[in-house]
């Protein structure tokens, strides 16, 4: 493909944080960007040239979209694939909607990850409630059921601790198609944003190390502190998924990291990622400035990490007792804030985030979760 070059316009399906750090990364290089969501005064849309709002099943709105740009990428996954489709009929999409096809359905991107013989958690694949006792009945529990789509965050999912509970949590989920997997007790969860180009160029950030709370990434600190054997099988594990799926863009592969040391793939994202964020103030080239460059064709950029850095999540609780105080947080000089423009807080949605850089991870770890406790004048987080 001839590369898209700046002063050219990006599509963007979706409009949060994601969509929102990719228009600054293109707007930055000289791009426009018109993006399309349900919403309105979107994250992404409060920094793009134009705001389409419509749902993704407006194939009318979708066509509007893809006529007026070069290209189309989206930051997020649960976009229909009929939306891509018709938008790759006008435009160029990246990645592709094939990729899309694989990674927003469990049942899928499980099959998948498997006959590349890639390692997962053991599961089921489950369509009826007769299947899921079945499936009980060779994993065992604890294990999680999870909807084989529309599912992120921990949304769609259900632990089960005894197969008399199967019902219950059959319904939980809605009687819809999905996966029984073991629960892990995992070490570590790791992941890996790396970045394929349209001439099949590829780059990576590192092994990336990361903590949940309540399902939702709260804390990401890189480089991971695993042995080098480590971080090369999963680079050679997110080099296997992103030719073999053909992706033109950013795919992060999530890892769970066994206690007797074996990496096993959790999922995949086909897009930049939270885990990823550090890269804005950490790294040469940003996940989202690779994504604009591989979507546009354009040579990938270098993803060396200038400092050690740590990324803390800024949810909608920290605003439970009132603004929280961004000056506190602005006097640690080795520290970044990012607010993605969100009208509401909410518990539980992802309000922003903080980056600290500092000599070592441990200190970087130490310093932006200081920073994040400086935020809250009441109990600290
Ligand atoms: P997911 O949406 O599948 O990435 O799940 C969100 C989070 O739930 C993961 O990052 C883990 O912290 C936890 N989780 C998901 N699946 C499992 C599992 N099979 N065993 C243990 N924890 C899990």
């Amino acid at each position: 493909m001839k590369p898209i070059l700046p002063g050219a316009t990006i599509g963007v399906l979706g409009s949060g944080q994601l969509g929102r750090m990719f228009a600054i990364a293109a707007r930055q290089m000289g791009y426009r960007v018109h993006t399309l969501s349900p919403d309105s005064e979107s994250p992404a849309g409060q920094v793009s040239d134009v705001e389409i709002t419509a749902p993704y099943e407006d194939l009318d709105a979708v066509r509007t979209l893809a006529r007026n740009v070069d290209a189309v990428t989206f930051e997020f996954e649960n976009v229909p694939v009929e939306t891509v489709e018709v938008a790759a009929g006008i435009v160029p999409v990246r990645p592709a909607g094939s990729v899309l096809h694989v990674t927003q359905h469990r049942i899928r991107e499980k099959t998948f990850l498997r006959k590349m013989g890639l390692p997962t958690t053991r599961f089921s694949i489950v369509r009826s409630l007769d299947e899921l006792h079945q499936a009980l009945s060779e994993t065992g529990c604890p294990s999680i059921l999870k909807t084989a789509d529309f599912g992120y965050d921990g949304k769609g999912q259900v632990a089960i601790d005894s197969p008399a509970r199967a019902e219950e949590a059959w319904a939980t989920i809605g009687r819809r198609d999905g996966v029984l997997e073991a629960f892990v007790d995992f070490d570590r969860e790791l992941s890996l944003v790396a970045v394929r180009g349209d001439d099949g160029s590829f780059a990576h950030y590192g092994l990336i190390e990361n903590r949940h709370r309540a399902h939702i990434l709260d804390l990401s600190y890189t480089p991971a502190r695993v042995p080098e054997r480590l971080e090369l099988d999963a680079i050679e594990m997110a080099r296997t998924v992103m030719e073999q799926l053909q992706v033109v863009g950013v795919l992060c592969v999530e890892f769970f990291l066994t206690r007797d040391g074996r990496l096993l793939v959790n999922e995949l994202a086909p897009r930049p990622h939270n885990s990823g964020h550090f890269t804005l103030d950490a790294c040469v080239t940003s996940q989202f400035e690779q994504q604009l460059r591989a979507v546009c064709g354009l040579p990938l950029g270098s993803t060396r990490q200038l400092q050690p850095a740590a990324m803390a999540n800024l949810l909608g609780d920290l605003w439970d007792n009132g603004e929280p105080d961004w000056l506190a947080a602005c006097a640690q000089p080795e520290v970044k804030l990012h607010l993605y423009g969100k009208l509401e807080p909410r518990r539980g949605r992802k309000m922003g985030h903080l980056t600290a850089l500092a000599p070592s991870v441990d200190c970087a770890l130490r310093g932006v979760i200081d920073a994040r406790n400086s935020l809250v004048t009441g109990p600290s987080m």
